[in-house]
């Protein structure tokens, strides 16, 4: 069966709270105005002046050669393992990452990687784990050439992988000859919550990419970062993906400026994540994971409601939350308000004493 695309629920009361992803976000009045504002070209052809503009900025930001403007982040993880890895090489990552659990198989169905699952708490792993799963260099084992690591770890509860912890699995890496990336969808929350500067949190890492569409609040787009020569060998991907655009300008416009004015701010966003993790604690039959960004995990199996019927209960409130890994997921971002958490608070108690 193909899953249908989602659809709002008939007669569901319009969503007054949204936590149900950082994806969800509206671009801002002055976002449109940066948009509408921006100077464009075919991108394609390499025309599209604001489209270099981003790039040049996060190539900078991230203290990389070069950077590539590309429409989604799926996108980036598929086109940089095609530029790593050939066909039958193995990528290392935490079992719980994006690409083994929400990239639709396309690892089987487009890169031809193997992707060998590595375990250890909230979607990280230590170096140990990396060191015990060295293959031996024989013609029956699939050559290792790749190690991932999600920075904030999504289902891993939106934790933050410290620069220790990078730089010991990346050691690692380097050891072996593996090149190395970081799936960054919301890398910007894990250096504002570490006070970390990008460049800094991503050194060990041959290519990097983020994500403005999480948090950062644009529609779309997110920026890969790499060597000159990997950008190079990443864009015969692009165009062979359909990833070439051509008046992007006015989408990289708005992720500029959400560089500029949506960075600083995600400090209120992990505050009031944690001010929600705090409140939930209070609830009985919750177990609730403390949260290092903007992403609040907890379980309601105890309860006795499942992740379904809560989902829908919330959602006639006017309130959306997710489920992922088996638990609620809720997510703070730039349309998430204070008061709103509160507000959330009270209709997730009168959900849970209703079951
Ligand atoms: C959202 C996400 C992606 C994919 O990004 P899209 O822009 O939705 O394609 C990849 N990795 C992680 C960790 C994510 O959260």
């Amino acid at each position: 069966m193909v899953h249908a695309p989602n659809r709002p629920p008939a007669g569901a009361p319009p969503v007054r709270i949204n936590l149900y992803s950082d994806t969800q976000t509206k671009p801002t009045p002055a976002m449109k105005a940066a948009m509408m504002e921006a100077e464009v070209g075919d991108e394609q052809h390499g025309d599209d002046p604001t489209v270099h503009a981003l790039c040049d900025k996060m190539a900078a930001l991230m203290g990389k050669e070069a950077a590539m403007f590309l429409p989604s982040g799926t996108m980036c993880n598929v086109i940089a393992i095609l530029t790593h890895c050939k066909k039958g090489d193995e990528v290392l990552a935490h079992e719980t990452s994006h690409i083994l659990h929400s990239e639709g198989g396309t690892h089987a169905a487009l890169t031809g990687v193997q992707i060998l699952p590595l375990q250890g708490a909230r979607g990280q792993f230590s170096a140990d784990a990396v060191r015990a799963a060295i293959r031996a260099k024989t013609r029956y084992a699939p050559p290792q050439q790749l190690l991932e690591v999600e920075q904030t770890a999504n289902i891993g509860g939106g934790t933050v992988w410290s620069l220790q912890q990078l730089t010991e699995v990346t050691d690692v890496a380097r050891e072996q000859s593996w090149n190395t990336h970081m799936d960054g969808a919301r890398l910007m929350n894990a250096c504002v919550a570490a006070g970390v500067a990008p460049a800094e949190m991503v050194a060990g890492f041959d290519s990097v990419w983020l994500d403005f569409t999480k948090g950062l609040g644009a529609p779309l787009g997110a920026v890969l970062c790499g060597s000159n020569e990997f950008i190079g060998q990443a864009w015969r991907w692009k165009q062979r993906l359909g990833g070439s655009m051509r008046q992007a300008g006015m989408c990289a416009a708005a992720a500029i400026h959400s560089l500029d004015h949506h960075v600083e701010r995600l400090a209120d966003d992990h505050a009031n994540a944690k001010a929600l993790a705090r409140g939930l604690r209070q609830i009985p039959g919750l177990i609730v994971e403390e949260p290092e960004t903007n992403l609040v995990f907890f379980d309601i199996a105890a309860t006795g409601i499942s992740l379904d019927a809560f989902q829908d209960q919330m959602r006639a409130q006017g309130i959306m939350i997710s489920g992922l890994g088996g638990r609620v997921r809720a997510c703070t971002h730039l349309d998430v308000t204070a008061p709103m958490i509160d507000e959330a608070l009270g209709a997730i108690r009168t959900v849970l004493a209703a079951a």
